[in-house]
């Protein structure tokens, strides 16, 4: 309607006028309005509507406006909305506990942030504190928030304009069996090389300078890569070894994501400290944290920990959390986001993949995949280059459009379109997901040698 149309463009253009947006040049961007949303579906003033393949900022693993956590934020706020975090108060506890039973083996203690970045930031702290060693590794292909710490942790381009030699951060290569920087030619070959390659790179720096490796459990933005089998047991051997700290980032992996409450429970790998965000709340409220092991925290039994935030622990947001939480439980959420990995996802890509020459790799668990596009099978060369802006990225951009026209939200980082719905997303919505997928591929097949 008429009106709709001028809310829609009233909407746009205050947001023009003062909302500086992240990682944008703030004249060439068009935000998308959005009026609304529930479950796995939003939308803007002018009827359209799309179907969330990306979870937000792959967040809203309990979908859009869950009536429980609605309610629960709701009655926070009537109760008690804001109290320092040296307090103690039920609701903080309360998601304390929940988290913490939660968590692979001893990490019982939580500290809250408000985000991923600053939980990242704060394990650093503590590792170096821990251990006191300087330097931190992490790898190439990671992302790990935007913050002074997390940013030159991250290993993408997102680090290169933030980037300090001061930081005291060495990247590695992890392993990724379809671009192996080991020359592997199996998963088995690709962990065994990847952990000589980092013990090597412990070795070179000097383990007795080394406070913590940290690594996504299955790399998120950077490419859903899954380790293999092996993996993460080993970097947990190679940090026993030198005295390290074993930091695994499950901002974007951890709450349902991969079918299991922590990804890390795929493999049984119990980290020193766990970071977590996003999916512990769906983001409803900002909330983010650690989960601290017995040993780490007992280092701070009788010495203070040097570090706080105002908003630590926020009641709305620790409200937010234990709905959150319970729901998930109370409905087989994670169940479901394995259920819908297993049977939907995981055989429908792999479908798509076979008929569509532009896919080089399908890879994922849950509702955490990528599809890797390429312009040539056999060459494995990306439909875009590593980084490409503009032009360049013209491919990569004509299928994003395709999804978008076809109702879908898509969430596309460098030449691979990553499939991250929420962990509450029905059969039908994802099968309506991969239709809309198989229409805009055949928009990449058109760049493809084939
Ligand atoms: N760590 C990982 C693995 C992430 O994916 C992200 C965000 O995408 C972060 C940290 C940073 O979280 P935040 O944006 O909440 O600061």
């Amino acid at each position: 309607t008429g009106s709709s149309k001028s809310t829609q463009a009233a909407v746009k253009a205050a947001d023009r006028a003062h909302v500086f947006h992240p990682w944008s040049a703030q004249d060439l961007i068009d935000p998308l309005v959005v009026a609304g949303a529930e479950g796995s579906y939003f939308w803007d003033h002018d009827g359209n509507r799309y179907l969330d393949f990306s979870s937000q900022l792959v967040n809203t693993n309990i979908g859009h406006q869950h009536p429980k956590v609605v309610a629960a934020v709701q009655e926070q706020a009537a109760r008690l909305c804001t109290v320092a975090p040296g307090f103690a108060v039920d609701v903080r506890s309360e998601a304390a506990r929940l988290i913490a039973r939660r968590t692979p083996g001893d990490l019982d203690k939580i500290f809250f942030t408000n985000g991923g970045a600053e939980a990242v930031e704060n394990a650093v702290r503590m590792a170096r504190l821990h251990t006191g060693r300087p330097k931190i590794l992490s790898a190439y292909r990671s992302y790990h928030g935007a913050t002074a710490a997390a940013i030159n942790l991250t290993g993408d381009p997102r680090r290169w304009p933030s980037d300090t030699a001061s930081a005291g951060v060495v990247h590695f290569w992890g392993p990724y069996l379809y671009r192996s920087h080991f020359h592997a030619t199996s998963e088995v070959q690709e962990c065994e090389r990847a952990l000589a390659h980092l013990e090597e790179v412990v070795a070179f720096e000097g383990p007795q300078t080394i406070a913590a490796i940290v690594l996504e459990t299955v790399v998120g933005t950077a490419g859903i890569l899954v380790p293999p089998a092996g993996y993460l047991a080993g970097v947990r051997e190679i940090c026993d070894r030198y005295g390290i700290v074993f930091v695994l980032d499950e901002v974007m992996a951890g709450f349902g994501r991969t079918g299991r409450w922590f990804a890390a429970d795929h493999w049984g790998v119990v980290p020193d400290l766990l970071t977590f965000a996003k999916g512990v709340n769906s983001g409803y409220v900002p909330l983010g944290g650690v989960a601290i092991s017995a040993e780490i925290a007992a280092t701070f039994a009788t010495r203070p920990y040097p570090g706080g935030l105002t908003y630590s622990g926020h009641p709305l947001a620790c409200a937010s959390a234990v709905a959150t939480i319970n729901a998930m439980a109370d409905e087989g959420i994670v169940e479901n986001a394995a259920r819908i990995g297993a049977d939907v996802l995981g055989p429908g890509l792999a479908e798509l993949a076979e008929r569509h020459p532009s896919v080089g790799e399908v890879r994922g668990t849950g509702v955490f995949w990528a599809l890797e596009l390429v312009r040539d099978r056999e060459t494995r060369e990306p439909l875009v280059p590593y980084n490409a802006t503009g032009e360049a990225n013209g491919p990569m951009a004509a299928f994003a459009a395709a999804c978008r026209e076809g109702g879908l939200w898509p969430f596309v980082n460098m030449n691979r379109t990553h499939v991250v719905p929420p962990c509450t997303i029905t059969e039908a919505e994802a099968k309506e997901g991969l239709a809309v997928l198989d229409t805009a591929l055949t928009v990449a097949d058109a760049y493809t040698a084939a």
